[in-house]
């Protein structure tokens, strides 16, 4: 997997202050999208274990407390990035008690793989469904067009 932004302290992209991760790779090509650099797979920087070490090391960082980890992109449920993915949120759930993971994508939550299913088995909010340019509302929080749905999963 690669990636194109790592942010250890964030308060825009979800609740609370949180790690965040801008993943390469999305297929969705949505006319309007705020993201475009990001749809190569083979944009960005590769991501080693040591970035996954680091984003592990920020969220248990008690000196400016995490709520959560946020992936975004890209698209993180994009196939070739699912097997990373799911290796960062089954070690987020195991070595970072306490903190949530929000996850942006592009597919919609009822047309999952079994593998995409298997990675939004451990993170706790999905926000799904493409950018809709005509449904775009700046109103909208967490959410660039309306037809995009929060869903709350624990
Ligand atoms: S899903 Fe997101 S990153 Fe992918 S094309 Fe649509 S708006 Fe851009």
């Amino acid at each position: 997997m690669h990636f194109h932004q790592y942010y250890p302290i964030d308060v825009v992209n979800g609740p609370g202050t949180r790690c965040t991760l801008f993943v390469a790779g999305c297929e969705h090509q949505c006319p309007g999208c705020y993201n475009k650099s990001t749809w190569r797979l083979d944009s960005g920087r590769r991501f080693t274990p040591e970035d996954e070490d680091r984003i592990i090391a920020d969220l248990n960082d008690s000196r400016i407390p995490r709520q959560g980890l946020s992936l975004s992109g890209g698209d993180p449920l994009h196939p070739q990035n699912l097997s990373a993915i799911l290796h960062l949120v089954k070690r987020v759930r195991a070595a970072c008690e306490g903190k949530d993971i929000w996850l942006w994508t592009g597919y919609q939550l009822g047309t999952l793989t079994p593998a995409q299913r298997e990675v939004v088995s451990f993170i706790n909010v999905l926000i799904d469904g493409k950018f809709v340019q005509d449904l775009k509302d700046p109103a909208l929080i967490w959410r660039g067009s309306s037809n995009q749905v929060i869903h709350r999963l624990r």
